[in-house]
């Protein structure tokens, strides 16, 4: 029997709706959300390729590389955790977790004394971010990455504004950005010089889109302007995680990551992220729902319900609360579980 089931795409921070089709209780495709108002029936290429993770998803617990059960799997995590110095534990979260996970990441973590980190593209919160609308409207956008090509949703809003009458200036990390092709003026400088060029150009009519800084310097710069800003995030609930804990910055991610010894991974690539030496770290377990380079060099990988399996929330980039049920059933367990049982 075929159905079609609303969810949101997990793929970036923008919070576009998102259509499954499941034929016989298995999801096979996507299918345009037509009404949603964040993308009103349109999604990306990462969007329509999300549900990738869920039907690549682990069917079984690994340790050292071998299949277990999940059992043994979080036996073999409880045994790391209890021989363990606290302060060499270190836990990772994701914005690709919902709200209910982070705080129950958190409460687990500050009940053991663990240093607790998330990463959020090396960008932060903003208490004021300006609303899609207000992109779309705006007399002149900055654009610091390629958000046309990665956040295409967002981008659509770009180009709401360049038919409106806006002048878009576009600052790219190559000649190759698919916004520059609709940017009045582009540039291919560090973020500073591009602020710093356009300081007596940017004023309350202005609104600042970003995906990408060089350093936290510039996350300053860009607050101390008069006008409104957007940070768009690599992850789906980043804004919201971001209401809970703050991010470190990349930086003080690989201080930590140098002084840890047992890290714990939820639902984060960490290792995709950061250039670290990964191999400095005597154990990495992984609560993960699919492959990626974390899992691959993970000694114990625990799988997890992916978001279509499970009821949450996430906050989009303009910080609009998004909840979610589940599509399909699954007995696979969820964080929240497996923290229950790494408690019990
Ligand atoms: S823009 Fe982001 S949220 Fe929207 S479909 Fe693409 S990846 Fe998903």
């Amino acid at each position: 029997m075929l159905e079609i089931k609303h969810t949101l795409c997990p793929s970036c921070s923008v919070g576009c709706g998102l259509n499954v089709i499941i034929n016989n209780g298995e999801i096979v495709g996507t299918f345009p959300y037509k009404r949603h108002p964040v993308n009103a029936g349109k999604n990306c290429l990462n969007g329509r390729n999300s549900i990738d993770c869920y039907q690549n998803k682990f069917e079984k617990a690994f340790v050292s590389k071998s299949e277990v059960d999940v059992e043994k799997a979080i036996e073999e995590v409880s045994k790391e955790l209890n021989s363990a110095d606290s302060s060499d534990v270190t836990l990772i979260c994701s914005g690709s977790n919902d709200i209910e996970e982070i705080k129950a990441i958190k409460e687990f973590g500050e009940s053991k004394n663990y240093n607790i980190a998330f990463y959020a593209d090396n960008l932060k919160d903003f208490a004021d971010v300006a609303s899609y609308d207000e992109v779309a409207g705006a007399d002149k956008v900055f654009v610091i990455g390629d958000l046309l090509y990665e956040n295409p949703l967002i981008g659509r809003r770009i180009v709401h504004a360049k038919q409106n009458g806006a002048k878009i200036y576009a600052l790219g990390k190559t000649e190759n950005s698919v916004t520059f092709n609709i940017a009045d003026e582009t540039s291919n400088s560090s973020v500073q010089e591009f602020l710093d060029n356009n300081k007596g150009n940017i004023d309350d009519s202005s609104v600042i889109v970003f995906n990408y800084v060089d350093s936290q310097d510039d996350l300053d710069k860009i607050e101390a302007l008069n006008c409104k800003c957007l940070p768009v995030f690599s992850k789906s609930n980043s804004k919201g995680t971001l209401g809970i804990m703050e991010a470190k910055s990349s930086d003080e991610m690989i201080e930590l990551l140098e002084n840890t010894k047992v890290l714990l991974v939820f639902n984060d690539d960490i290792a995709a992220e950061l250039d670290f030496d990964f191999a400095r770290i005597s154990k990495i377990i992984s609560f993960a729902p699919c492959s990626n380079k974390t899992t691959e060099i993970s000694d114990i990988v625990v799988p997890i319900k992916t978001w279509l399996e499970k009821d949450g929330s996430f906050v989009n980039a303009m910080g609009e609360t998004q909840m979610f049920a589940a599509a399909v059933e699954s007995d696979v367990l969820s964080e929240i579980e497996i923290i229950e049982k790494l408690n019990g």
